[in-house]
Order: structure tokens, then sequence, then C-alpha cells
């Protein structure tokens, strides 16, 4: 297989690249946008989107069952308007703010869930997928402080899938692929985010205590060439050998959900399900799927 480039960190174009680049060349500007990002915190402006990934695998992927749901923070800045992670995360990752909002949003997303989860009987088996980066997987006491968590929302650990990217695991990784064995261990599930083919895969998927994969979005959009096919069938063949989940990333259009069927990947997220909503729209679209489930005579979503 073909290394196609370096992980992306996202993918389309970002609203906040002037942000981005301003703080480079400007440490002072990065230390105002840290204080702004602390009185965030503390005043309410952080908040929750949500995406379904989907089962696209065997007869319950053919009408794109939610699987699970996965978290992603967002700026409402007061100025600014909606800042993405992208903008504002490796600000947060220069101090403890980023272990901050992470504990923010694991408390928000599992208090999210466990309402789903306990609102209908169909849904207690909805799982939710949080990102946590470097630093995050770092922090001390972490395994405890989600457990503990987990048990105070009445939420079965296994219904918690934690993300995170290769870089998280790379240098001086030890205390963070520690966590991840015990997150595992305590039956919590882990994903390597943005996961992409490469000469060396197998051996860096072997090296992490791992559940699943999600397969970077630029290979999803090289489908349709003998390359691009050939790439994502031999990531899917090696996953399943290793008995890891395949979760396809950035699904746009139904000619790449089926061919990922064909190629034998099990699950899809990706615009073609729909973008990211807040909670109130995505508590309105699990009960639309369940109404679409118990009705039998409505079409199947996509695909
Ligand atoms: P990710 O975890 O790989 O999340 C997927 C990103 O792709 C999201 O961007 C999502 O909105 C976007 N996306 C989903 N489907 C499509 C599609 O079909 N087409 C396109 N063009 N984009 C799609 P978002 O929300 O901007 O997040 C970017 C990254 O920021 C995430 O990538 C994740 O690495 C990080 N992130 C997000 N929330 C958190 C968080 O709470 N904690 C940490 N540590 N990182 C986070
Ligand atoms: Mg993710
Ligand atoms: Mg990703």
């Amino acid at each position: 297989m073909d290394r196609q480039g370096p992980p992306q960190r996202r993918f389309g174009p970002a609203a906040g690249d002037q942000l981005l680049g301003a703080v480079a060349g400007r440490s002072s500007f990065s230390t105002s946008l840290a204080a702004e990002l602390t009185e965030a915190l503390a005043g309410g402006q952080l908040a929750l989107e949500f995406q379904t990934e989907r089962r696209i695998a065997g007869a319950l992927g053919r009408s794109g069952t939610i699987r699970s749901v996965e978290a992603l923070v967002r700026w409402r800045h007061p100025s600014r308007g909606l800042v993405r992670p992208a903008d504002f995360l490796p600000i947060a990752e220069e101090s403890d703010l980023v272990e901050r909002i992470g504990m923010w949003v694991l408390g928000e997303a599992t208090a999210r869930a466990s309402v789903w989860q306990t609102s209908d009987p169909s849904l207690l088996g909805l799982s939710l997928s949080i990102n946590m980066s470097a630093a995050e997987l770092r922090r001390p006491h972490l395994v405890e402080h989600v457990l503990a968590l987990l048990g105070e929302k009445a939420m079965a650990a296994e219904s918690l899938t934690v993300e995170f990217q290769e870089d998280a695991v790379a240098a001086d990784s030890r205390t963070a692929i520690d966590a991840l064995r015990a997150l595992r261990e305590a039956q919590v599930r882990t994903s390597l985010d943005d996961c992409i083919a490469g000469p060396d895969l197998e051996q860096r998927l072997r090296r992490l205590p791992l559940d699943a994969i999600k397969i970077h979005p630029s290979m999803v959009a090289a489908l349709g060439t003998a390359p691009g096919d050939a790439s994502m069938r031999a990531m899917v063949v090696l996953a399943r050998g290793l008995g890891l989940t395949t979760v396809a990333e950035g699904v746009e259009t139904r000619e790449q959900l089926a061919r990922l069927r064909s190629l034998g990947c099990e699950f899809a997220q990706g615009y073609l399900y729909g973008k990211p909503l807040g909670a109130s729209g995505i508590s309105a679209l699990l009960r639309a799927e369940r109404r679409r489930r118990s009705d039998k005579s409505v079409t199947p979503s996509p695909g």
C-alpha cells in the first residue's frame, strides 16, 4: 500500500485559517486567545455537535442503522461566530486548557448520551465516541475519572469509544498507551482516528491497544480509482485480520458508500448521512430513526 501523505487533522476549508495563521506569527495574539478560551470554558461558550456513525455491512447495514454518535467540540465565540476545533485546540494544547476542555467534553457528552440511552430501550446500545489528544491521554488519573463518570451516568463502559490520532501515541507515548490499555481492560473501546495506509501499517496497528480504526477521508475520496480501491481493500482485510472494526470517515457520495460495502467496510460516517448536529438536532434524528425502524413501509436511507 502506498502512503498517501501525512494524516490531516481536518479536511475541507476551515473558517478560522486566518486565526491560526495569525497565531503562528504573534504569540501575544495566542496568549489573548488562550485567555478568551479560558473565559469561554467558564462562560458556557463551548458546545458540542454530534455526528452519526452508521452500520453499512450486513442486513442492518442496508438501511444505515445508527450505531454511535461522535462528539465534536465547537466554540461559540461572541464575535467570531462558530469556531471549529482545529482552530482553537492547538492553542489549548499549549497549556492545561486542553485537559480542561477535554474534561468538559467528556462530562457534557456522557450526560447527553446517557439521556439518549435511557430515553428509549432501543437506544441502550447507542455508543458515544470522544476524541482525545495526547495531553488528555497522559493526564494523571484519566482512567479513574472516565470510569467514575460512566458509573455516575449509569453508562456501560463498552458504550464509550475513545478516539485518538497516531501522533498522540508517537514519541514519549508510554503513558498514553498505558491509559488506552487500561481503558480497554475496563471495556471502554478505543479507535485510531484518521488511519491512513502505509507500508508499516500492520506494525503500527499491532503496537496499539485497539478495537477499531477510522479510515482517513482521503482514502474514501480515492475510491473508484484502481489504486484507491486496492488500498482500501488491503486496509479492510488487514484490519479484519487483526480483529479491528472498520469505520470509513468523510463518506459523501452514494458511490463511495457502495464501494465501501463491496470492499467489506463495516461502518461509515460523513455528510452523506448528515453534517454534525447540536444535541437537540441529534435527539430529533434519533427519534426519527426509531420511527423509521418501526415503520417498515418507509424507504431506506442512502444506499
Ligand atoms: P475527527 O475526529 O476526524 O472528526 C471528523 C471531522 O470531519 C469533523 O470536523 C467533522 O465535522 C468532519 N466531517 C465529517 N464528515 C465529513 C464529510 O463528509 N466531509 C467533510 N468535508 N468533513 C466531514 P471537526 O468537527 O472540525 O473536527 C476536526 C477534528 O478536531 C476532529 O477530527 C478531531 O480530531 C478534533 N476534535 C473535535 N472535537 C474534539 C474534542 O472534543 N477533543 C479533541 N481532543 N479533539 C477534537
Ligand atoms: Mg474522531
Ligand atoms: Mg477522523
